[in-house]
């Protein structure tokens, strides 16, 4: 069995991302025999062939939400891995505002490569082989609708925390005790009017959801200023939980 967690990207917020301080390709996931291509952002298809990872075998592709930064790739990524649509993809996961006619992040033409669409809800719960995805809370996140995500299987458990200011409801909204808990980390401290996740939120959470390891990522030039590293040796020291600052290309197993 093999369960695998690569960073395409660590990037979030605007300056990290329009200006590549960090990648952005988002987060090949692969659970036991399944890859899964999560938030495809500027720069994922190339970030994959550097990584020696082949867009021709993910299996599902999951938007996190609408934003630019998680989703601008996607085209490329889906022209890639259909060979323009002739080899069809078996799932995308995605908000409904995300790919609405008026207004999709998916070109039409490539939704034809694509044999199953759902989109993501608050406990919908979507099957694929041996795996259960499952939309978690709905996030507050500037317009664009975003949920926490869980993906499972008889083994293990990966539960994905997007972009979104903090609520405590958030503290309810997630399962405790997963395997590895991903967390869009942008700042150290919560920035007044800004929807996204400070490291001080994330304590919180890892204290009452207790995951076996969890990653910080996404950040900004605030938490590159801080150093990832050494936010997440304080969180580390905190929680007790063994916490890690992604870096671009780093892979972890879980
Ligand atoms: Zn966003
Ligand atoms: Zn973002």
């Amino acid at each position: 069995m093999n369960y695998s967690l690569t960073f395409l990207g660590t990037g979030g917020g605007r300056v990290v991302v329009f200006r590549q301080l960090r990648h952005s390709g988002g987060m090949w996931l692969h659970f036991n025999g399944i890859n899964i291509l999560i938030d495809p952002g500027p720069g994922s298809l190339i970030r994959m062939f550097e990584r020696g990872l082949e867009p021709k075998d993910i299996d599902v592709f999951i938007l996190s939400h609408r934003h630019l930064d998680h989703t601008s790739d996607i085209n490329a990524v889906l022209e890639s891995a259909t060979e323009s649509t002739k080899r069809k993809k078996d799932l995308l996961i995605a908000p409904e505002d995300s790919l609405k006619e008026c207004d999709s992040v998916v070109l039409p033409y490539l939704k034809k490569g694509i044999k199953n669409i759902e989109y993501m809800k608050e406990g919908k719960e979507i099957l694929y082989k041996d795996l259960k995805i499952t939309g978690l809370i709905k996030h507050i996140h500037k317009g664009a609708d975003t949920y926490g995500i869980k993906i499972e299987d008889r083994n293990k458990k990966f539960v994905y925390v997007p972009c979104g200011r903090f609520f405590d409801g958030m503290l309810e909204g997630y399962p405790e005790k997963s395997d590895i808990m991903v967390f869009n980390t942008t700042f150290t401290h919560p920035v007044p009017n800004v929807d996204h996740l400070a490291a001080s939120d994330v304590k919180k959470m890892l204290l009452k959801l207790k995951p076996k390891k969890a990653v910080i990522t996404h950040f900004s030039l605030q938490m590159l200023k801080a150093v990832p590293e050494k936010v997440a040796e304080v969180l580390t020291e905190e929680t007790k939980i063994p916490v890690i600052a992604a870096r671009d290309g780093l892979k972890i197993e879980f």
